[in-house]
């Protein structure tokens, strides 16, 4: 500020500027209110829809074992835990669940962060630094970048799943650096893709780089019983770091990470979002304890949303829509322009159906979509309904 000028900057006004130019843009959320669970048939702002956009694709966050083990444990064990974990807030609770998650996943050991956000931000950063690398597929999710974004390390960022980018990177990569870590989504969130995990952990090992996966989506949905990607490549404990979320097909809330012991030990010891950040309520960690029980013991519901999968991409494709490369429960369906992804997204709620167009700059400006989730308590007679309204709509709107 020069001299003699009186004028004092004003200290928020960009709150409202900033906010406003979004609304312009139409790039502010627009919050849509739940009013009943996160059901397979929920109330959405006053109107009962089809849920086809919610990550609990197993509908295990209505599961009456969750809901019982929850009470239980707030019953028994009170609705917070005082503390951090690495000070007084270590639960029996919490560490049975670290341990039901390693043996489940067959990998010997696993640690529970409070989100899949706080363990990508608070993990990350420790694994690498000056003189270290991070080779980043080029789609991983937000979560993954801003944990990239706190290291002091180098950044190299190859072709989405293209191992022969990756593995030039390496090679060059192996000369000049320290540590290297190859990061990526498992299942990648907006195209429902699957990371080649085998080749990247073959290639990785091959010039020393650690190996880290980003399963959120996949954990609870792909391998036996929703195991996860490890099981799913059948290379369980070989990835250095998997890394998951019980806030998707879990039905619940918190990150995890399973790989070895030294890597646990490391992990919470060096974690910042760990160490300074308190640890789940007891609620919260009897619904994992039980979300895990319900995988390992009632495989019908991993079944039913493979099923629900299958036949409702089969018949949108069969129908002319393009789904593009999803292999998973998540199903784009590619429009084109964003304007139109939003017009259908609309029209389907008027028609019962939530589900949320994906426009640019989430993804590229003519692959603008509609993202379905599926999810395992969705019926036939759903489904049905669900793409007789896709079908009508998408030939009105010129899409097939
Ligand atoms: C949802 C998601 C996260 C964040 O997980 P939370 O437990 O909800 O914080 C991280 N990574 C990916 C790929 C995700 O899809």
């Amino acid at each position: 500020m020069g001299e003699g000028l009186i004028m004092k900057r004003n200290s928020n006004a960009f709150l409202k500027e900033e906010y406003d130019e979004l609304v312009k843009k139409n790039f502010n959320w627009k919050l849509r209110i739940l009013e009943t669970g996160s059901t397979p048939h929920s109330v959405v702002d006053g109107k009962e829809v089809i849920m086809l956009c919610s990550n609990n694709y197993l509908n295990l966050s209505n599961h009456p074992r969750l809901i019982q083990s929850a009470i239980n444990a707030a019953k028994k064990f009170g609705a917070g835990s005082g503390s951090v974990r690495a000070i007084a807030g270590t639960m029996k609770l919490h560490m049975e669940v670290e341990e039901k998650l390693a043996k489940f996943k067959g990998i010997e050991s696993s640690l529970i962060y409070q989100t899949g956000f706080a363990a990508n931000a608070g993990l990350i950063p420790q694994l690498v630094g000056k003189e270290d690398v991070i080779i980043s597929d080029e789609l991983n999710h937000g979560s993954i970048i801003d944990g990239v974004r706190l290291t002091k390390a180098d950044r190299a960022v190859y072709k989405h799943r293209d191992m022969g980018e990756l593995e030039n990177i390496l090679k060059d990569a192996d000369k000049k650096y320290n540590r290297i870590l190859v990061i990526t989504d498992g299942v990648f969130s907006m195209d429902g893709d699957i990371a080649p995990m085998d080749k990247i952990v073959e290639i990785s090992r091959e010039y020393g780089a650690m190996t880290y996966v980003d399963d959120a989506h996949g954990e609870g949905v792909i391998g036996p019983d929703g195991r996860g990607i490890g099981a799913h490549f059948g290379i369980e404990g070989k990835i250095d770091v998997e890394m998951g979320t019980f806030s998707k097909a879990y039905g619940v809330v918190g990150g995890l990470i399973a790989g070895s012991q030294d890597l646990v030990n490391f992990a919470y010891n060096k974690s910042r979002t760990w160490l300074l950040s308190g640890s789940h309520p007891p609620s919260v960690a009897g619904a994992q304890l039980a979300a895990i029980d319900v995988l390992e013991t009632e495989p019908e519901h991993v079944k039913k949303l493979w099923d629900n999968t299958k036949y409702f991409k089969k018949e949108l494709n069969s129908m002319g829509f393009d789904t593009g490369e999803s292999e998973t429960p998540i199903t784009p369906v590619i429009v084109g322009e964003s304007s139109k992804a939003k017009e259908l997204s609309n029209r389907l709620y008027d028609e019962g159906i939530f589900a949320l167009p994906i426009v640019f700059p989430m993804v590229a400006k003519d692959k603008a979509r509609i993202r379905t989730m599926m999810n395992a308590g969705l019926t036939k007679e759903d489904l049905d309904f669900t793409l007789e309204r896709f079908e009508k709509l998408g030939k009105k709107l010129g899409i097939i």
